[in-house]
């Protein structure tokens, strides 16, 4: 690790032991190091087959269309992103645990579907495009595990799509592109970005929305801050209520457009246990 990264990694530290409310937003990029492919990484599905990032778009299409076949179709194709029920959590999610643990951490939005925050404990959680393991009804919004369901029966009977009790048609609750996100984590997130006084992105490209434009909700909002001038007179100025850091393995458009306060290039497998090591020794 080069010096600059650790002055960045001891900077994180401090401000997140500073801060009142800090949130975490996560992406694909963080669950890479515990073997499941990104979209638009290096190495990512999407950087290496064209044609994956097209059929995704079709896959709400063909929900509204005929969710029927919808079903039939998932039931017999693997996940586009392997076997998530063996995957396990890596040392970035545990140390957002161990950061919530420690009350520093109030709320962790994540795009990922993999359920790896919620398996490694993360208990603050927001899955703003769902879960992979769950399932929702698109009329009430309620949502069930996706082992409370036969699928595989209900399919053998011809009798998919599945149905609530409510009447309406149960999808995944994997949040698919066109799909809008579902109510309740859409408002919970702009509060949440709204509220907090330190954001913390790791491992996410930032370009998918509305995800993406929480942080720049964050920047929005101002607050006054009283700065003492050289003259010896008081100054009243508008800042951002929020510290934005981003850890990431390379800059994405946040990191550009000035909305991140300040970037940690690098492995969230490494970088956020480095933290973590930092306000423990701060504590001390
Ligand atoms: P993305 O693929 O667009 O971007 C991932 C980012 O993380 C890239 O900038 C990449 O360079 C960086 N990265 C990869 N490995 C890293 C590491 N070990 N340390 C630090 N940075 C790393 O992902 P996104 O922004 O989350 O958007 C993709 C969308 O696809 C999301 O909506 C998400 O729901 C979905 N997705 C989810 C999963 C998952 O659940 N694990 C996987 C792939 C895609």
């Amino acid at each position: 690790m080069g010096l600059e990264k650790n002055d960045l990694i001891k900077r994180a530290a401090e401000d997140l032991k500073k801060a009142k409310h800090a949130i975490a937003l996560t992406g694909a990029g963080i669950s890479t190091e515990s073997g499941i492919p990104d979209f638009r990484g290096p190495f990512g599905i999407w950087t290496t087959d064209h044609g994956a990032e097209r059929r995704a778009y079709q896959t709400y299409e063909k929900f509204l269309e005929d969710p029927r076949r919808y079903w039939e179709e998932r039931l017999n194709a693997p996940s586009l992103l392997g076997d998530l029920e063996k995957a396990e959590p890596n040392p970035s999610h545990t140390a957002l645990v161990e950061l919530e643990k420690m009350g520093i951490l109030k709320y962790l939005i994540t795009q990922n579907i993999d359920g790896l925050h919620e398996k490694a404990g993360s208990r603050n959680l927001i899955e703003y495009h769902g879960s992979y393991f769950k399932l929702r009804c698109v009329k009430c919004g309620s949502r069930s595990g996706i082992k409370e369901i036969d699928l595989e029966k209900l399919r053998i009977e011809e009798k998919l799509p599945p149905l609530c009790r409510c009447g309406g048609v149960i999808k995944s609750d994997v949040v698919h592109f066109g799909e809008p996100i579902p109510i309740d984590a859409a408002r919970r997130s702009q509060e949440e970005a709204w509220r907090c006084d330190l954001m913390l992105i790791c491992g996410t490209s930032a370009v998918v929305y509305p995800f993406a434009q929480l942080p720049r909700l964050a920047k929005k909002h101002l607050v006054e801050k009283e700065t003492k001038t050289e003259s010896g007179l008081y100054l009243v100025k508008q800042v951002p209520a929020a510290t934005i850091i981003e850890v990431n393995a390379e800059p994405t458009p946040l990191t550009e457009a000035g909305i991140s306060d300040y970037l940690i290039r690098g492995k969230t497998g490494e970088v956020l246990p480095g933290i973590v090591q930092e306000i423990k020794g701060i504590q001390r």
